[in-house]
């Protein structure tokens, strides 16, 4: 539980979550590797009993993260997978039905498509970009409006505030993903949301070293619930991913802002290379939501997406010539990494529909890390170049 905090996010980054022993002094959280803690008698209330419940060191990453956010509970789970997968467990059952962002992690479509589908949840996946067709799409049947804001991959943005004041009028929840900004770019409850979620494997880690989720909320009788389910599945976060996150959490303010600057560099560089189709960047005025950019997030965020020219092909040929940026499925890191969505986090979304979507075959994800801004620009030409010269010794023209 975290009363509004005096401190400042950096502060709070240092600060928020530690929780040590009274006998010892340790600087930092230890690693409360223990499936069950000593009771004292037959009907104790004891903080922590069994891990499958609950764990210190989850605990002090659980309170971490609600001094960043700022909000009452924060409940942390294995990944951010079982984080979505509580939650909708939690709000939905048969004959309900969740309006969901058209464009989101595959994984959250894929949950819905086909695990919940099956048990009678029904989602209504919209264009939530468009605010008036997520009025078009509540029902009474809904209980839930569940955003990606910017949208993985193709970083489409959805309005937080204008979204809420419809979901309040109706008291549905609103539940936002906000993986690809944490609460430092983006302070979604501030903006109207009721349900903050995170993949901590992200940002809040940076160290490609975890996977882990989180679900922040003022709500007591939500968090009551997500803890009940976290226990019942066995959905809940191991002390060590949990101590690890804690350590990146330290360095969360330091790193997203220079991943920010770097990647804000890079897009304008990309947007003026010529086999670069076009670049989407919500702080480029070229960005469709360039304008709601500017209100909703403190950034652009660290995330590039670029479509090349030529395709399939192209993109195969860039990303198999990078030399210091790694292809991969993780974002967040240190380490630069790109993700081809349409053969990887995307790829089981049929051809047709993630095309309409946006997500088309020469798509790149663009996760900027820490390296000199510099150097990858270096990487970047080096890889475009390739596909130049590997277009003319084919004879073909990528130009077209
Ligand atoms: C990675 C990701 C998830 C899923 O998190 P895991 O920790 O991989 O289970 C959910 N939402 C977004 C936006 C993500 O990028």
């Amino acid at each position: 539980m975290q009363s509004p905090s005096i401190h400042s996010f950096s502060t709070r980054a240092i600060h928020g979550g530690h929780q040590t022993l009274a006998s010892s002094n340790p600087m930092i959280t230890p690693i409360y590797q223990s499936t069950t803690f000593a009771q004292k008698e037959v009907g104790e209330n004891a903080q922590h009993t069994y891990s499958r419940a609950s764990n210190p060191t989850v605990a002090a990453l659980e309170s971490a993260i609600a001094a960043l956010e700022q909000t009452q509970h924060s409940v942390c789970f294995a990944t951010g997978m079982s984080a979505t997968t509580a939650l909708l467990l939690a709000l939905l059952g048969p004959g309900d039905e969740v309006v969901c962002s058209d464009v989101v992690y595959g994984g959250t479509s894929r949950l819905l498509r086909e695990v919940l589908e099956p048990i009678g949840i029904k989602a209504a996946f919209v264009d939530t970009s468009k605010t008036m067709e997520v009025a078009r799409a509540l029902t009474a049947r809904t209980k839930l409006v569940f955003l990606e804001t910017p949208a993985n991959p193709t970083l489409k943005l959805s309005d937080i505030a204008a979204i809420s004041t419809l979901t309040r009028e109706r008291n549905i929840p609103l539940a936002v993903d906000n993986t690809f900004l944490t609460p430092l770019l983006q302070d979604c409850t501030s903006l109207g949301a009721d349900i903050v979620l995170y993949s901590t494997t992200k940002y809040f880690d940076g160290h490609n070293a975890t996977v882990g989720g989180a679900i922040c909320t003022n709500g007591e009788a939500l968090a009551d619930k997500l803890r009940d389910l976290r226990k019942t599945l066995g959905l809940n976060q191991k002390p060590f991913e949990a101590w690890l996150t804690l350590q990146g959490i330290q360095t969360l303010p330091l790193r997203i802002h220079r991943q920010c600057d770097s990647a804000s560099e890079l897009a304008t560089w990309l947007a003026d290379h010529p086999l670069v189709e076009r670049v989407i960047y919500p702080n480029l005025p070229s960005h469709p939501q360039f304008e709601l950019a500017q209100r909703q997030q403190e950034t652009g965020g660290a995330l590039i997406a670029f479509e090349l020219r030529g395709g399939l092909a192209s993109a195969k040929r860039f990303v198999s010539s990078l030399r210091l940026v790694t292809l991969a499925e993780n974002l967040g890191s240190g380490q630069s990494i790109a993700t081809h969505p349409a053969s990887m986090t995307h790829s089981d979304i049929p051809d047709h529909e993630a095309r309409t979507l946006g997500i088309s075959p020469g798509l790149i994800r663009f996760s900027v890390g820490l390296e000199s801004a510099n150097d990858l620009r270096h990487d970047l030409a080096q890889s475009l170049e390739s596909i130049g010269n590997y277009s003319r010794e084919k004879g073909e023209n990528c130009h077209d």
